[in-house]
Parts: C-alpha cells; structure tokens; sequence
C-alpha cells in the first residue's frame, strides 16, 4: 500500500525546484519557501483532504476519519539558508505518503482521523526564532519578544510574516488546533553520526536532550605583557582555559551527555597585555534532568576553584535554558517494533537538536519521533545525505508506526 518510491520521487523534485548550488533555499517567509509551498499544496489535489494554514502559517491537511480523535503527522519544509535535501522536508513528504496510503486503504475514510502539519520556520534561520510555528501552536511563544526582531537587511519579522499573510499579533490563535489531537509522530533525519557508526538505519528517538546555556566572565586585571612578572598575574583567559578543558571530563561522565564552549572573547583582546576580563559561553545537554543540573553544579565549582588559582572572579548569567523533554513510552514502543519489522534492528537515542515534537510534547499530547541515519553525520549543509534505501525503510518502518498508534488512540 505505501510507496516508499514516490517520497524520493518528491524529494528530488522537491530538491530540483528549491536549491542552487549551495543547496536548499526554503528559509522561512521567503519566496522560494513559499514556492515549496505552493508546490506541496499541488500535492494534495487528488487527496480527499481539507487544508488550511493556521495564525502562525502552519499548513494543516485533514484527511477525516470516523473518529474526531487525530492522529498528527508533521515536520518542516522550511531549511536553513544553503541547507540539505532532507532536513525537515523527508517527514513531511513521507508524512503525505502516510496520509495518500490511509486513504486509499480505508477508501478515504480510515478510522482515526490523520492530520499532516508542516511547521512554519522551525530552523528561525531569519529572525534567530526556532520552532516558531510549533511553538505557537503549543501557547509557548514568545511574540512580543520575537516581533522585533530583525534579519540581517533590517526586515522586521512582523513585516515579513504579514508579506505571508501571518498577523503577528494573532500567531497564538495557532493553539485551537490543539483539538482532538491524540498523539503526534515525526520522522527526521538524525543529523548526527551514531546510527551510521552503529550500522544502523533507524532508530527510536526517547526524548530531546534538555539545554543549559550560559555566560560565564571571569574578570582577572589587565597588565604590560613585557613587564607584569608571572607570578603576579591575574590572568583571566588562563581561568577560562582551564575551565574549557574541564568541563570535558565533566560531560563524559555521563554516556549522553555533551558541553561545549563555543565562544571565548578576551579584553582588551591585545597581542601586549595580559586578559584582563574573558567572556565564554557554554552550552551543556543530557536528556536527564538531574544529570543535567548536576553537570551545570560541576562546571560552577570547577569556575570558582579555577578563578580563585588565577586571581580572578568569575559571574554566571544563563542566556538561556529548556528542560529535557521525554517523549511517550507507549510510542517508543511501538516505535521500536515498526522499525525491527522494517529493518531487523533499532536502536534507542536521545535527539541532542530540538524539534517541532518537543513543542509538542511539551503540552502533554503524546510524541514520538523516529531517525533515519545520516551519512557521516552531517546536516545544515548542502552534503547533507541519506542513502536511498535507508529512506525506503523509514518511510515503510514510519507508515507502520501511524497504523499502530492510530489502532492505540482508538482502543483509550
Ligand atoms: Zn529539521
């Protein structure tokens, strides 16, 4: 019944239409989005289907069952600028192949409705607002903060979702389609290197890791590189650098567990004085929360011990941080059998990136998602891949996880 062909099919006409050399194009509220758009929208016309797009411009198709209660599949067409031919795209194309299945199967009827959302501007490539239309939907969105915003040439995100026909004042009346909905699957490409590394094609994702993000200074005194004795400096990048190194250790005492500083900047940043004040990032994850909180404890501590050697200070402020979020155990279930009856094997994995699911399941509504491994890990990147057949599977292996979580939502 389901043609895994016609998603690669689609993919690549997908490809042909929205990417240039460097490789997609569909940055949210842009002309060539909306053409990937349009061209979606010429998909569904010989479905028995109902679409719509929402007040934050979620595109919603309804193929309506006996029962109200819906099954939601989605995902995101929009990319990140020079981005890949899968990232987001495969779940809702696959997600349509789902839906064009149902249908033929149950003769435009099955038993749970099936809904196919795909996401507005998940990858906040433009205005830096991720997951912005899963988010809206969720009540969690934060627009009077976001409507400010701006993209590099000065836009205002207000202006170029109204040149979309999006008010931004009314993007929170996206929660009405919250109704009925009784579980939501995503598929995804992993973007990442542990399915490939373990021989795998597919895996169950658990949960999205949960993020710590801060700003640590460490503030030492700036002095003459030529006449300030070592013994007598207060070097501030010295306390930083330590701090870089530990935080290693740190974050492999937990399986899962990464931390990462990504930006150190020193003042006054000369190639004649000593740092006097060091402004670093770090950023930590782990799907546990106690493991989380515990990691973030160890770094503080490591900091002090590390100023105090130094003759420094140091000042913690959090830029930001979201708790983890653990997707349905019922669905990991089931999750796990589609994709051992597709492929002989599965594997279970937290997703270190978020996702439109974890909007989701953040309100309660039952997720889960499933991965498709990605050739040497790679995504936000015109080398993006999977291989064929790969593909084949996790649409074979995501086709059988809606019909058993459409079986499930029916018998609760
Ligand atoms: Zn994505």
């Amino acid at each position: 019944m389901i043609d895994p062909k016609a998603v690669l099919t689609h993919l690549d006409e997908l490809r042909a239409l929205t990417a240039d050399d460097e490789g997609a194009q569909r940055v949210a509220w842009s002309p060539v989005w909306l053409k990937a758009r349009a061209w979606f929208e010429q998909k569904l016309a010989a479905l028995p289907v109902e679409h719509h797009y929402d007040a934050a411009g979620n595109h919603w198709v309804t193929l309506q069952g006996e029962s109200e209660r819906s099954l939601v599949l989605g995902s995101h067409l929009d990319s990140v600028p020079n981005g890949g031919w899968l990232d987001g795209c495969l779940g809702v194309i696959a997600g349509l192949e789902v839906l064009t299945s149902f249908s033929k199967q149950y003769n435009g009827k099955p038993p749970c409705t099936v809904k196919l959302v795909d996401w507005a501007d998940e990858e906040g490539a433009r205005f830096g607002r991720s997951l912005f239309g899963s988010s809206a939907f969720a009540g969690t969105h934060s627009i009077e903060a976001d409507r400010v915003r701006t993209d590099r040439e000065g836009v205002t995100l207000e202006a170029a979702l109204k040149q979309c026909g999006v008010a931004v004042e009314k993007v929170g009346d996206a929660s009405v389609e919250q109704k009925n909905i009784a579980a939501y699957l995503e598929l995804h490409i992993e973007q990442g290197p542990i399915l490939e590394k373990l021989g795998k094609p597919l895996g169950v994702v658990q949960g999205t890791k949960g993020v710590e993000r801060w700003a640590i200074t460490f503030r030492g005194q700036e002095a003459h590189s030529g006449s300030t004795p070592m013994e007598v400096r207060r070097d501030a990048l010295a306390a930083a650098a330590k701090l870089a190194l530990e935080i290693r250790p740190i974050a492999r005492k937990h399986p899962q567990s990464v931390a990462t500083m990504g930006s150190v900047k020193t003042f006054p940043g000369i190639v004649t004085a000593v740092v006097g004040r060091c402004e670093a990032t770090l950023d930590m994850r782990d799907l546990d929360a106690e493991v989380l909180a515990g990691m973030l404890r160890e770094a503080r501590e490591a900091s002090e011990r590390f100023a105090k050697e130094e003759g420094c200070t140091v000042e913690w402020s959090k830029i930001w941080s979201i708790e983890p979020i653990p997707f349905d155990p019922e669905l990991i279930a089931f999750c796990d059998q589609a994709i051992v009856e597709t492929a002989g094997v599965s594997e279970q994995l937290p997703s270190g990136p978020l996702h439109d699911a974890a909007e989701v399941a953040r309100i309660g509504i039952p997720t889960v998602m499933m991965f498709v491994q990605s050739l040497n890990g790679l995504s936000h990147n015109r080398a993006e891949d999977t291989k064929r057949e790969h593909l084949e599977q996790a649409v074979v292996a995501f086709h059988a996880l809606a019909e058993k979580t459409c079986k499930w939502i029916l018998s609760r």
